[in-house]
C-alpha cells in the first residue's frame, strides 16, 4: 500500500512559503493600486501572527518591525523580501542571495537566459 504524504517539516514549509512570497513579489505590479499595496502589506504583516513555526514567526516579526515593507512596486518589494530572506539565510549559516532585480527576476519569474526552464 503506498505511504501517504507526510506533513511539511520546517524546511519544506519555508521553501514553499519563500516560493510563494518571492513569486508574488516578482509578479507584483510596477505601479500597484492603493488596494494592492494595502493587501500586500496585510499579507506580510499576517506572517508574524499566523506563520506556523512560532520562533520563525516571532523572529520575522522583529525583522519586519525594524525594516518596514516596501510595497511601492515590484522592484522595491522584490528587494525588500530578498533582504529579509538573506537575514534568515545568515542566521542559518546559508549563503546570501544577490538581491539585484535581474537576479530575483531570473530566479522567480524569467528563468535563465539559456532557456533551460522554458
Ligand atoms: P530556502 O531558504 O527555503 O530558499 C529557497 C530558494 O530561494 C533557494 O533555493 C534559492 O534559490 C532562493 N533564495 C535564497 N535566498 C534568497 C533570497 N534572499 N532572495 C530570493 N531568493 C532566495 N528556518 C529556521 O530554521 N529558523 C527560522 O527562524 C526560520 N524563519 C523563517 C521565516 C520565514 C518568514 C520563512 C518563510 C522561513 C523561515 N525559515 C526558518 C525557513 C528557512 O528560511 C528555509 O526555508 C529552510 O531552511 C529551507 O532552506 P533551503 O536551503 O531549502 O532554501
Amino acid at each position: 500500500k503506498p505511504s501517504s504524504p507526510c506533513p511539511p517539516d520546517k524546511d519544506q514549509l519555508g521553501r514553499a512559503t519563500w516560493t510563494f512570497l518571492h513569486t508574488a513579489a516578482a509578479y507584483y505590479p510596477e505601479r500597484p493600486t492603493p488596494h494592492q499595496r494595502a493587501n500586500m502589506l496585510s499579507l506580510i504583516r499576517a506572517l508574524p501572527v499566523l506563520y506556523p513555526c512560532a520562533h520563525c514567526a516571532e523572529d520575522f516579526g522583529e525583522r519586519v518591525a525594524q525594516n518596514p515593507p516596501d510595497v511601492s512596486g515590484r522592484a522595491g518589494l522584490s528587494r525588500w523580501l530578498c533582504e529579509r530572506h538573506n537575514e534568515v539565510n545568515e542566521k542559518l549559516g546559508k549563503e546570501p542571495f544577490d538581491c539585484a532585480i535581474g537576479k530575483t527576476d531570473e530566479r522567480w519569474r524569467d528563468g535563465p537566459a539559456d532557456g533551460s526552464c522554458d
